[in-house]
């Protein structure tokens, strides 16, 4: 089990800390993260840091959790993952008694489950869901059938297999090439689709 039990400082101000060190954290736009809270209302229940005044707002996670979600690279153009690593990335973190602004503050709902993590998992996958819901659905790039990184589609190829176990009939999958070899697809067409 993955700990989700850190909280900030009780009283203080707001401190600046590094990402990476006490929880790695996860930054969107207010329109994605609007998007988020109609799906983690209700859910997930944490707590976020809304920084109105930028117009971000930020999750944390336990640190060295990545792993937990392996598609953070593909939401990149809306959502950013701060870890350790190159560059250091610091976050205002408030104190756990502002819920309310004006200023950079906790958004703690009726529903809130007591955590300031979230679970890195679902977080993405929530996300996910939210750039789609804010943006569109053509607004991430594409994603392989297979082993589910980012998809070019002008050098996808085009299988028919079965998604899950319980598929009845085998679909069409775009895959990488690569994959497609790999799990011995039969691949209907190696022409790139348009
Ligand atoms: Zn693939």
């Amino acid at each position: 089990m993955i700990d989700l039990g850190w909280a900030p400082p009780v009283g203080g101000d707001v401190v600046v800390a590094p990402a990476g060190c006490e929880w790695d954290a996860v930054r969107a736009s207010t329109a994605v993260a609007s998007a988020a809270f109609q799906i983690l209302d209700g859910t997930e229940n944490c707590a976020a840091i809304v920084d109105a005044r930028a117009g971000w707002v930020y999750w944390l996670l336990p640190p060295g959790e990545r792993g937990g979600f392996a598609h953070w690279e593909r939401l990149g153009q809306y959502v950013t993952l701060l870890t350790a690593g190159s560059g250091t990335h610091y976050v205002g973190v408030p104190p756990s008694h502002r819920p309310a602004g004006p200023g950079l503050h906790w958004r703690i709902t009726g529903e809130w489950s007591g955590r300031y993590l979230a679970q890195p998992y679902y977080l993405g996958a929530v996300l996910t869901s939210a750039v789609c819901l804010a943006h569109g659905p053509g607004a991430l790039p594409g994603q392989c059938a297979w082993c589910e990184r980012e998809l070019d589609p002008a050098y996808a190829v085009t299988v028919h297999g079965r998604r899950a176990a319980g598929d009845a009939e085998p679909q069409p999958l775009s895959v990488h090439p690569a994959c497609a070899r790999a799990a011995r697809l039969r691949a209907s067409s190696q022409e790139p689709r348009a």
